[in-house]
């Protein structure tokens, strides 16, 4: 830790709160953050040579785990080639080609640079394809920092939305309605008001961003249905859900398809690169074929290209998934079973290789008040034990977790491990 310690002091000299993303600074659990040297499969090794079994992943994009062989390979093959053209690809095309076979509904798609980015560029598309200005999203869900999806949701359920942050215009916020993640009653009750003026709506299709909470039965598909009726877009969030839920998402895994789909992390097997693709109607907007502008100096840069490549062709392999999910089935099951077994309260949601744990009374949570009343506290204590023994965890209660195929069954035993002993410093 003391590495780390001394890392951070300086960080925090030039560097607003020592950290280029504010999650990492370890504001919601105290203390200081782990100073990274390497990473390797299942694992993070800190600048003092301490091991983690790491369930964050980098937010989520290494799906094969850290410095995976393959991944590495294609970046360095391509390495010698030189670092950025700002000409076209074959590997562009590739990997568009890819991805359009896929990803349900996507007969094109646009590369960018990271999540905001697809996000943002996705919600300009959709006002300029619609000619709306309105948009609905859901309160517990992120989709990046651009202005018009930092607004919470006013006071009432269909008021529209104010900044989240000083530095968004409250006239933009009024373009945004913020709806409860899983209320189909209330997106219904929106609709019926302001359908005729919705642009968009935009969802993360199982929630990441307040822990892990999925869509109840029929959510997804009353969005789909409003979307419908109204002449709304339906923007499916993928960036954290591409790739991690099956190889078509959470689109293949539920059923419902998108109008545009927003991808980034896995997509990019861990290089800055994210994307936005669906309909060709609708993507035959963007510039240069279309009047909606969107642009970007490195996008499609070809390292990038190359990790994405090598890591789609990865996850299409045989019974890819399957070994996956039964891992995250037997961790989850396994916290459980020892906070059951020693009297703390805690329950769990899991899909595909996303999950979460709640330290709260209630047995299901389906939404963000649900989330926001956990025990914080306690959370904080069992990050810091997990922590000292060796196990990443997010450092805030409101974060997914996240398997690898790197994680081996002695990892999870690892980790129950320690939970076990863990569990028993959180009785009081
Ligand atoms: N959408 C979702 C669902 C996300 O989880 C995130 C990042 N956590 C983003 C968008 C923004 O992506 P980025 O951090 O790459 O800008």
């Amino acid at each position: 830790m003391q590495g780390s310690e001394t890392l951070f002091e300086a960080a925090k000299q030039r560097i607003p709160g020592g950290v280029n993303s504010p999650v990492r600074a370890f504001k919601a659990v105290g203390g200081t953050p782990v100073f990274i040297d390497r990473a390797e499969g299942a694992y993070l090794f800190d600048v003092d040579g301490k091991r983690y079994i790491d369930y964050v992943l980098s937010w989520g994009p290494m799906l094969l785990g850290h410095a995976n062989p393959k991944v590495l390979d294609a970046v360095r093959k391509q390495l010698d080639k030189g670092l950025s053209f700002g000409a076209p690809t074959a590997l562009e095309t590739e990997l568009a080609e890819t991805l359009c076979q896929l990803v349900p509904g996507m007969d094109q798609v646009r590369m960018v640079n990271s999540g905001t980015e697809a996000t943002m560029s996705a919600i300009r598309l959709a006002r300029g394809a619609t000619g709306r200005d309105k948009i609905i999203k859901f309160e517990g869900c992120y989709h990046g920092h651009s202005d018009s999806l930092l607004i919470k949701a006013g006071s009432g359920a269909l008021t529209f939305g104010v900044p989240s942050s000083p530095g968004v215009p409250k006239s933009l916020a009024d373009h945004t309605v913020t709806l409860t993640y899983n209320d189909i009653e209330g997106v219904k009750q929106a609709f019926a008001e302001i359908g005729d003026q919705v642009a968009c709506v935009i969802v993360e299709p199982v929630a990441g961003n307040m822990n892990c909470v999925p869509p109840i039965p029929g959510f997804l598909e009353t969005l789909r249905e409003q979307c419908d009726n109204s002449g709304a877009l339906l923007i499916i969030d993928e960036v954290m859900t591409g790739f991690r839920l099956g190889p078509q998402g959470a689109q293949g895994y539920y059923g419902v398809t998108a109008d545009i789909t927003t991808l980034g992390k896995v997509m990019g097997g861990g290089m800055p690169v994210a994307a936005f693709g669906g309909r060709s109607d609708i993507m035959q907007q963007l510039a240069p074929a279309g009047p909606v502008y969107q642009a970007g100096t490195l996008s499609g840069n070809p390292l990038a290209m190359a990790a994405g490549l090598t890591m789609l062709k990865a996850v299409q392999e045989n019974d890819f998934y399957e070994p996956l999910f039964a891992k995250t089935d037997a961790l989850v099951k396994g916290l459980r079973e020892r906070a059951d077994a020693a009297g703390i309260p805690m329950t769990s949601n899991h899909v595909g290789t996303m999950f979460g744990v709640f330290f709260t009374e209630e047995k299901t949570i389906t939404n963000y008040q649900q989330v926001m009343a956990c025990d914080t506290d306690r959370f904080n204590k069992f990050f810091h034990g997990m922590l000292n023994e060796g196990v990443y965890l997010a450092p805030a209660s409101y974060e997914a977790g996240f398997l690898s195929a790197a994680h081996s069954d002695q990892d999870i035993n690892d980790t129950l491990a320690a939970a076990e002993r863990v569990f028993k410093t959180l009785r009081t």
